[in-house]
């Protein structure tokens, strides 16, 4: 899944000059559902390590809500220091009922992401044998495709300002920043990622009838990435019409790059589509490999079910083999997808969100029965 890196920066700290295969990954359960979803992903990952050669030291930290709670913050002062040693982050979900939903984002999300300059958002959507997928007369071969989200800039900026407040003048700006640099890193992922596929297929999700100034820049720089790369079929599509395809013609469609916000709506539709959210995961990378990438499933804390037991495990299991994948240990990555592809496909042990009733431990155990 994820393209290759160049080799100076392979593994971070790993394969060290003996040829360990040792990986320090720091843990953020988070919040909610995060909290239980984690651990047992933790003992698949742990289980395909033993038995496939390589170790993994996971560092827990307490960091969300209930942390902001206590200390009026989401993570100590000091995280992402602490967080820059490690090879890879894995990350529950963070969010509370009781906290504005702005406030895990900008306090703990976006800072990892920023600081450690992960800029692509890796998002397979596909449909698995055996979930049920709300589009009619679709399968297994209809659905995959893989969104490659632009996650240091764009619409996501953070800069603004709201003026008046309370009176009838009241206005509120968002600024939207994209630049050449960073259109073209991400432009550059997608293609490369493209090329690795079957399909060799990339659609570029854009705006440039509407948005004159940002997504004109977004067009220019992808043509010009897009000579480089003349194995690659790539499309131009308007966000809107690509998100009527991904429902109408799911099967035309195989890597998409797409802005920060672009993104972050369209991968939520694929996750749709994809039967649950409880099955989509995500990679937060730094493809450079010069700090931590971060894994998480693309759902929240689900508060609604959280302390029950029946989260759906597989976004957060899938996530951790992305991480793997991400480290190096691609067959690791290839045997957890494997068996969570075969537990799905089986349908005897499925979480209430896939129609089922089993609880988060018992998917979870069945995905390590089939390793
Ligand atoms: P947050 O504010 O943390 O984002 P949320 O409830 O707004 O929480 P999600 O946590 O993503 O958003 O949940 C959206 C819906 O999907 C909820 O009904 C939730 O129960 C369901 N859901 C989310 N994650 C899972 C999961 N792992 N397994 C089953 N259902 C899930």
């Amino acid at each position: 899944m994820t393209p290759p890196a160049p080799k100076a920066h392979r593994a971070r700290s790993s394969r060290a000059g003996d040829g360990s295969r040792n990986y320090r990954v720091a843990v953020i359960p988070g919040d909610g559902v995060g909290k239980e979803v984690t651990p047992v992903a933790l003992e698949v990952l742990r289980a395909v390590a033993a038995s496939g050669g390589f170790r993994f030291v996971s560092e827990e930290f307490p960091w969300g809500s209930d942390y902001h709670a206590r200390h009026g913050e989401m993570m100590p002062a000091d995280a992402l220091d602490t967080l820059s040693s490690v090879d890879a982050i894995l990350l529950g979900a963070v969010g509370s009922p009781e906290l504005a939903d702005h406030v895990p984002v900008w306090g703990l999300v976006l800072p990892i992401r920023q600081r450690f300059d992960q800029y692509v958002n890796l998002r397979p959507m596909r449909l698995l044998a055996g979930a049920a997928t709300p589009l009619a007369g679709r399968s297994a071969e209809d659905v995959d495709m893989v969104c490659v989200r632009e996650n240091s800039e764009g619409e996501y900026c953070g800069i603004g300002r709201r003026v008046d407040r309370g009176e009838d003048t009241e206005t509120a700006e968002e600024t939207s920043v994209f630049s050449r640099r960073g259109i073209e890193r991400v432009a550059r992922f997608a293609f490369e990622l493209a090329a690795s596929r079957p399909r060799r297929k990339l659609a570029s999700a854009t705006k440039s009838n509407a948005l004159r100034h940002s997504m004109v820049l977004w067009d220019e720089v992808v043509a010009e990435v897009a000579a480089e790369y003349s194995q690659v079929e790539v499309t131009r599509y308007h966000v809107d019409a690509l998100a009527a395809r991904m429902v109408n013609h799911p099967e035309t469609l195989d890597t998409i790059v797409a802005s920060n916000l672009f993104g972050d709506i369209l991968t939520d539709l694929g996750a749709a589509i994809t039967g649950s959210l409880g099955l989509a995961p995500s990679g937060n990378l730094n493809p450079e490999r010069q700090h931590p990438s971060m894994f998480e499933p693309i759902h929240g804390s689900a508060p609604d079910i959280a302390g029950r037991g029946i989260a759906n495990p597989i976004g957060t299991i899938w996530a951790g083999a992305m991480m793997l994948e991400h480290l190096g240990e691609t067959a690791a990555h290839d045997r957890i997808v494997a068996a969570i592809e075969s537990v799905v496909a089986a349908g005897r042990v499925r979480t209430p969100d896939l129609g089922g009733d089993a609880t988060t431990k018992e998917l979870a155990a069945a995905i390590g029965e089939a390793l």
